[in-house]
């Protein structure tokens, strides 16, 4: 048994996983009495491709990897829940993650019963990589990171994420939700260097197309395949394979370029407030902001209709809230905005 098989799951190693006879078909046209479908069209009376193979082609050439390598789940929600249904023992086994980061790696964990080991974050937001191996112990089977970071919006440098990867016995999910946002890129080209490397990606963020839930993690064949083996069969329904597929084959227009200069402007005149402590540098699509008042100024902004997120009880966030960079319009109104409370126009 090699490194990465002795790290999944022992039920999971043995899994017979569910077949549909659509997997054994694979001609072009046929009669399809199989699956105990309506034989009438409504556009979606036939189960979708359960292996999603034209959308991974798809994406797989415009992400330059081949389809065997790609995982494609109900947002990467779902792929967050895999990792720990793939690798973790409930019960035993657990995680490292560094802190702050997302919500959903400690939601995943608690719904199965795995402990997750918070790292929080170095000076100015860094990567804290001997103390997330400090963290582990012989049931650490992953480590979540994610860059750039959620709330903190920072990107760790290539090098220091690689560092960690290769020193870490266990399996690293690494997080690129915002990575299209960011020029220090993708470790999605280096797969093979890593085996023991899960990359999360999402059509949530630049693509645009977050109500349409499609995740993506990319990993070697072999991970990729138990992660396939322990999914729903038909995890992504027809109506997102077929807009997903649509929207791809548009041209991707500058919106990501677009929202990246907004970023630059809001940070640049956010700081002319006299309640903006600081405006944390930002390589994704948000901003954290540490303010005077962060409840104050949140109730203020939510009862002039603009909904950030507040983050003041985050781990080492205490005074920030987290602002999306919006249309270059709504951007105008939250500047407002910020006006409105500082003249003490303020909203109660
Ligand atoms: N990862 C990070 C870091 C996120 O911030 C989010 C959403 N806020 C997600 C993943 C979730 O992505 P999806 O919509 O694909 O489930």
């Amino acid at each position: 048994m090699n490194k990465i098989e002795a790290l999944v799951r022992p039920n999971i190693r043995a899994l017979c996983p569910y077949s549909t006879a659509r997997d054994e078909y694979q001609g072009k046209l046929g009669i399809f009495l199989d699956a105990n479908e309506s034989p009438y069209p409504t556009g979606y009376n036939r189960y979708p491709d359960p292996r999603q193979k034209a959308l991974k082609e798809q994406l797989g050439a415009i992400k330059g990897l081949p389809a065997d390598r790609i995982f494609l789940g109900n947002g990467s929600d779902e792929a967050i829940d895999l990792m720990f249904r793939v690798f973790c023992v409930p019960g035993v086994d657990n995680a490292v993650a560094i802190s702050p980061s997302y919500g959903m790696y400690a939601v995943a964990a608690d719904i199965n019963d795995i402990q997750v080991r918070n790292v929080p974050l170095g000076p100015e937001f860094s990567l804290p990589t001997q103390a997330l191996l400090d963290a582990c112990d012989e049931h650490t089977k992953l480590l979540f990171a994610c860059s750039p970071n959620n709330p903190s919006g920072n990107a760790f440098e290539p090098a220091e994420l690689e560092d960690l990867i290769r020193r870490f016995p266990g399996i690293v999910v690494l997080d690129e939700a915002y990575a299209d946002f960011s020029d220090k890129g993708s470790l999605r080209g280096r797969l093979d260097e890593f085996p023991n490397l899960v990359i999360l990606q999402t059509l949530s963020k630049a693509y645009g197309l977050a109500g349409l839930r499609l995740g993506m993690a990319f990993s070697n064949p072999y991970i990729i395949r138990l992660m396939s083996m322990v999914k729903y069969p038909y995890n992504i329904n027809q109506a997102t394979q077929e807009l997903v597929s649509r929207a791809l084959a548009q041209p991707i227009g500058d919106n990501v370029a677009t929202i990246v200069a907004q970023r630059a402007r809001v940070a640049a005149a956010l700081p002319a407030f006299s309640c903006v402590r600081r405006v944390y540098p930002s390589d994704a699509n948000f901003l954290l902001v540490q303010v005077d008042d962060a409840d104050r100024l949140y109730a203020h902004l939510i009862a002039d209709g603009i909904i950030v997120r507040n983050r003041t009880r985050v781990p080492l966030c205490a005074g920030c809230l987290r602002i999306t960079i919006g249309l270059p319009s709504e951007n105008d109104r939250l500047l407002k905005s910020f006006e409105a409370y500082e003249k003490g126009d303020i909203h109660r």
